[in-house]
């Protein structure tokens, strides 16, 4: 390839933080590293960045961001006004690359990813695709609990009919036009995992090995990573609701065989007067009363689903040269004036 007529893509590093001081000196060290290396080979251009999201920390993540960033040409930051979570800060720095990116690599600032696979990131952009996933070998590193929890909570997804690229996190590429089309989800529930493989668009896996993190503790304590599941499936299955509606048939038709029962036990007269009456319209009423919540839900469900305003779909490509229309329509609305 002949560099010298390829105008590199602009990339931006997106790192949300919250309380990371005791890492930040050294993921900026290395992705300085990384970022002057890419430049040099002529892979990305000069004028790219990292873009420090700080998630309203509380120790002295911002002034170290302030300070690199008048040292080091790379080092930019972004405060927010107060602690947003994760996913947010995410979407808050990614909205914001896109202004000044072809490029977006979002990457945890606690160096647990594999800062070398950039580079094969960059090249499968080259290749074509729009959103190249990092997805981790092994997790190894992870203890048994969050090991287990999170796979678990990985293959519960994917049976709810919800598409998620296993064993990835939020370390991904994606290209100008993807978040801009990413940014069309208004939703409010973030779960980015899920809403990237939404849009569409040409996209590939890479795998690399997690490390442990490098220092500071993990800012996801398990209250945080349950509430962050139960977010993920609310978002994007209605499963739950129709396993009610599921429920309440089953109980109805239970309700039969137990009138049955019931009746039987009435007429070979071993119960009390009373008892079969409470008990036919208990288990009657029970699942009449389940069908009629999830028929409910089946409507919230619909609503759920308006109100997020998701794109209905996404244009990838058009065969057909539209331009100017803007000054055609005042052409046109100027010969309509005369
Ligand atoms: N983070 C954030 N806001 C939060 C919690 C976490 O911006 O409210 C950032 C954090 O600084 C880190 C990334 O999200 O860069 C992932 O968090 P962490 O590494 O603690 O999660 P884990 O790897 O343990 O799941
Ligand atoms: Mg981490």
């Amino acid at each position: 390839m002949n560099s010298n007529y390829i105008i590199s893509p602009n990339l931006t590093l997106v790192i949300p933080c919250y309380n990371e001081e005791a890492v930040l000196p050294e993921t900026i060290r290395q992705l300085t590293l990384i970022l002057n290396n890419l430049i040099q080979i002529n892979k990305i251009s000069q004028n790219s960045k990292i873009l420090f999201i700080d998630d309203g920390s509380r120790d002295s993540t911002w002034e170290l961001i302030e300070s690199n960033n008048k040292v080091n040409k790379y080092v930019h930051g972004l405060k927010l006004a107060k602690n947003a979570g994760h996913q947010n800060a995410l979407l808050a720095g990614l909205i914001s690359a896109k202004d000044y990116s072809d490029i977006i690599i979002s990457i945890d600032a606690d160096l647990q990813d594999d800062l070398n696979v950039i580079h094969e990131f960059i090249n499968k952009y080259e290749e074509g695709y729009d959103v190249v996933y990092g997805v981790r070998k092994s997790r190894s590193t992870d203890t048994f609990f969050k090991r287990s929890t999170a796979q678990g909570f990985y293959r519960l997804m994917n049976s709810m009919g919800v598409n998620l690229v296993f064993n990835h996190a939020d370390y991904r590429l994606m290209s100008k036009r993807a978040v801009q089309h990413l940014s069309e989800f208004k939703e409010v529930n973030l779960f980015l995992r899920g809403l990237v493989p939404l849009i569409g668009f040409r996209s590939t896996e890479v795998y690399y090995d997690r490390n442990e993190r490098f220092a500071g503790e993990s800012k996801y304590p398990l209250k945080k990573m349950l509430a962050f599941a139960f977010d993920g499936i609310t978002s994007f299955s209605v499963t739950p609701i129709r396993l009610i509606t599921g429920l309440g048939f089953i109980i109805s038709l239970f309700s039969i065989l137990v009138a049955i029962y019931i009746l039987i036990s009435k007429f070979s007269g071993s119960t009390t007067s009373g008892w079969s009456s409470l008990m036919i319209s208990i288990w009657f009423i029970g699942g009449v009363q389940l069908v009629a919540l999830g028929l409910i839900g089946e409507y919230i469900g619909k609503i759920y689903k308006e109100v997020k305003a998701r794109p209905k779909y996404i244009i990838e490509k058009l065969t057909l040269e539209v331009k100017d229309s803007n000054q055609n329509e005042s052409k046109e609305l100027a010969s309509l004036a005369r």
